[in-house]
C-alpha cells in the first residue's frame, strides 16, 4: 500500500510551492491507488492557519485520507527522543541560554558527558535540547528524481531533534510520523533536501526504513506571484490552477484543459520534468479560459454564484453561461451580472 505524506513547513498562507507539492502528492498517490496523509507541523496546527490552509486545499479539490497534527503528538516525540538518549544515539545538550535559545552546534562537548552526569543535570532542572549523535561519514539519500545523493554528515552535524521547550524539530517529527504511519513516499521542493537528510538519519538511528523522497525542481516566480492569494486575483477557477501546477511538474499535452481524472491517469514519476521553469501567469489565464469553455453548466453556475455571493435568476444563468467563452474569469462574470442588473433597474 502506497502512502504519500504532504507536510508543509511554513506557517503562512499557502504558497504556490505548497500547492504544487500537494497537487503532485495527490496525483501520484491517486494514480498508484494509494493514500494521502496531511501532516500539520506545530505552527500550522494553529486553528486559523489550519483553516486557511485546508480551505485552499479543499477549494482545489484535494481531499486527504488522514490528518496528523504535530501538536497532538508532542508526548510521543519526547518519548522517542528520550529513548534515543537511553540507547546512546542522541544526547542532552546543555548549551542553552537564558532565553531558551540553542546554539547551532554544541559548544561544550555535551555528547561526551557520562550518562549519570547528564541525568543529574537534567533532574536538577537545567534546560537542555536533545541532539542526534550523527558522527562522521556520509549518508546516501535515495531520491526518485535526483538519484542517489551523497551528503557528508558534517554538513548537518549533531542536529537538534527536541528543543528545550519540548517541541520537536520539523525533520525529527516528520520522520517519526512517517515511520509511525507507514508513509512510503514524500514529495518536496528541492530546496528542502536538508530535511530529508535529517529524516534519513533519524530513521537510521531508529533502525527503520525511511520513505522514498521525490524533490521537485524549483520554479521561479516574479515578484508577488509566490503566494496563492496573489495569483488567484478573483478570476482563476480551481480546475485551472490545479491543471496549471500539474503541468509545471509533469510533461503533458499543451493546449486543451485537462480534468483531475485525466491528470491522475497521466501522473507518474517517469513523467516528471527535470526542470521547473518560470511561473507563467499568462499561461494560467489561458488555461483558465479553456476550463471555462469545457466546464459543465451546473459546475460553472455553482462557481459563479459562489464567487458573486448571490443566487442568479434563470435569465441571468442562461445569459452568463452563453457568454462563458468570452469571460476572462469569475470576477468578469460577476461584473457582467452586475451590469445586467443595473441596466434592468434603469428601464
Ligand atoms: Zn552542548
Amino acid at each position: 500500500m502506497y502512502k504519500f505524506a504532504f507536510s508543509p513547513e511554513v506557517a503562512l498562507s499557502p504558497s504556490c510551492d505548497d500547492i504544487r507539492v500537494a497537487v503532485v502528492s495527490y496525483l501520484l498517490g491517486r494514480h498508484l491507488d494509494g493514500a494521502l496523509m496531511l501532516r500539520l507541523s506545530g505552527a500550522l496546527s494553529l486553528e486559523v492557519i489550519e483553516d486557511e490552509f485546508l480551505e485552499t486545499l479543499r477549494w482545489l479539490g484535494i481531499e486527504f485520507d488522514s490528518i496528523v497534527r504535530e501538536v497532538e503528538r508532542l508526548y510521543y516525540y519526547r518519548e522517542v527522543a528520550i529513548s534515543l538518549v537511553g540507547i546512546g544515539k542522541a544526547y542532552r545538550c546543555f548549551c542553552v541560554d537564558e532565553g531558551f535559545k540553542v546554539l547551532p552546534r554544541c559548544a561544550s562537548g555535551c555528547g561526551l558527558l557520562p550518562s549519570y552526569e547528564s541525568e543529574r543535570r537534567a533532574e536538577g532542572g537545567e534546560p537542555f535540547a536533545i541532539r542526534l549523535r550523527v558522527g562522521e561519514g556520509s549518508v546516501m539519500l535515495r531520491d526518485v528524481l535526483l538519484g542517489d545523493v551523497v551528503v557528508n554528515n558534517d554538513t548537518v552535524g549533531d542536529f537538534i531533534i527536541l528543543y528545550p521547550d519540548g517541541s520537536p524539530s520539523f525533520g525529527f517529527a516528520s520522520s517519526v510520523d512517517d515511520m509511525e504511519f507507514a508513509v512510503t513516499h514524500v514529495v518536496r521542493e528541492s530546496s528542502q533536501v536538508e530535511w530529508a537528510m535529517e529524516e534519513y538519519l533519524v530513521a537510521c538511528a531508529l533502525d527503520r526504513v525511511p520513505p522514498v523522497f521525490c524533490h521537485l525542481p524549483p520554479v521561479e516566480y516574479k515578484k508577488g506571484e509566490a503566494f496563492v492569494d496573489s495569483v488567484l486575483s478573483g478570476n482563476i477557477v480551481p480546475e485551472a490552477l490545479f491543471d496549471y501546477v500539474a503541468r509545471q511538474v509533469f510533461s503533458l499535452e499543451i493546449g486543451k484543459a485537462l480534468s483531475k481524472e485525466t491528470l491522475i491517469k497521466y501522473a507518474s514519476f517517469e513523467g516528471i520534468k527535470v526542470k521547473g521553469g518560470m511561473f507563467d501567469m499568462y499561461e494560467l489565464e489561458r488555461l483558465n479560459r479553456e476550463h471555462l469553455k469545457v466546464m459543465s453548466e451546473s459546475r460553472f453556475l455553482e462557481l459563479v454564484e459562489s464567487h458573486c455571493g448571490c443566487s442568479l435568476t434563470q435569465r441571468e444563468k442562461t445569459v452568463i453561461y452563453e457568454q462563458r467563452e468570452t469571460l476572462s474569469g469569475m470576477d468578469d462574470a460577476c461584473k457582467r451580472i452586475r451590469r445586467m442588473r443595473d441596466s434592468l433597474e434603469g428601464i
